[in-house]
């Protein structure tokens, strides 16, 4: 689900995918025995409403599960989460946080946010907030941001900010893809700007370690693409800013799961409430 479509556009689309997944796996609606939607936004863990008045608009006040359930046709009810939460599940049990008990899974694409998995669980707070580390502020007379505040770090390291950023370096708005291979190549511009990125990144992950004394930091989302060149400048920010003892045992790794790991996510979610 994107941010820009309302509830009942999103799920529409999300009937149509559905109904077409199904086709091509030649299997048939009465089979399916858990399913799970992933959304971009905090949700309140006792009523699936979407949390935050301002972050998907669309959705604002919707119980996502309830309206997914009776959407998507399925016998069984849907169960929703934070896409970044999904993350963290995907990683910790088929990515790169096996075997780990403490970890923030943070997305870095257009939406920044973590996910947290603590002593062995999800930890999603009282209501599902927890992790929002793309609202936190960073210049409190900074951008007005998506959410109604000013100088989220959102608004400083977003997939969309890169591409802004050097769009006229470029001529043209790039990927992201475009703007790391340019990177590789050596070009000052988009080096900078992804160094950048990660020691914004970095200064906030360091509280966020100093916090939460996590055993691993997964990086993923769109700007993943760039882990080669953002994990030293977040690495050298965690280490000036942290806690020593927190910095020190926070590894930082790429996510291993790529474009996959959010829906993969919803797959453990799922798989999850199945056994409950
Ligand atoms: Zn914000």
């Amino acid at each position: 689900m994107t941010g820009s479509s309302t509830a009942d556009e999103g799920m529409a689309a999300a009937a149509r995918l559905t109904t077409s997944a199904l086709a091509a796996a030649g299997a048939d609606r009465s089979e399916i025995v858990g399913a799970a939607l992933g959304l971009p936004a905090p949700i309140e863990r006792t009523t699936h409403r979407v949390g935050s008045p301002s972050i998907l608009p669309g959705w604002v006040g919707v119980d996502a599960g309830a309206l997914a359930t009776d959407a998507l046709d399925l016998p069984v009810t849907v169960s929703v989460d934070n896409d970044a939460n999904l993350g963290a599940l995907a990683e910790r049990r088929w990515g790169a946080g096996m075997n780990t008990s403490d970890l923030v899974y943070l997305k870095l694409s257009e939406g920044v946010g973590a996910g947290l998995i603590i002593d062995g669980r999800p930890y999603a707070g009282i209501t599902g907030t927890a992790g929002e580390i793309g609202h936190t502020t960073v210049d409190e007379f900074g951008d007005v941001c998506r959410c109604g505040n000013r100088g989220c770090l959102e608004t400083l390291v977003s997939a969309r900010r890169v591409a802004a950023l050097l769009a006229e370096t470029a001529g043209e708005e790039l990927t992201i893809a475009e703007i790391v291979d340019r990177a590789r190549l050596g070009h000052r511009a988009y080096r900078r700007v992804l160094e950048d990125v990660g020691r914004q990144v970095g200064r906030s992950l360091a509280d966020v370690c100093s916090v939460f004394n996590p055993e691993l930091i997964i990086l993923g989302g769109e700007l993943a693409q760039a882990s080669a060149i953002l994990i030293p400048a977040i690495q050298q920010m965690v280490n000036r800013c942290g806690v020593p003892s927190a910095a020190d045992a926070a590894r930082i790794v790429p996510a291993k799961l790529g474009a996959r790991t959010h829906v993969l996510g919803a797959i453990a979610l799922a798989l999850a409430d199945v056994r409950t």
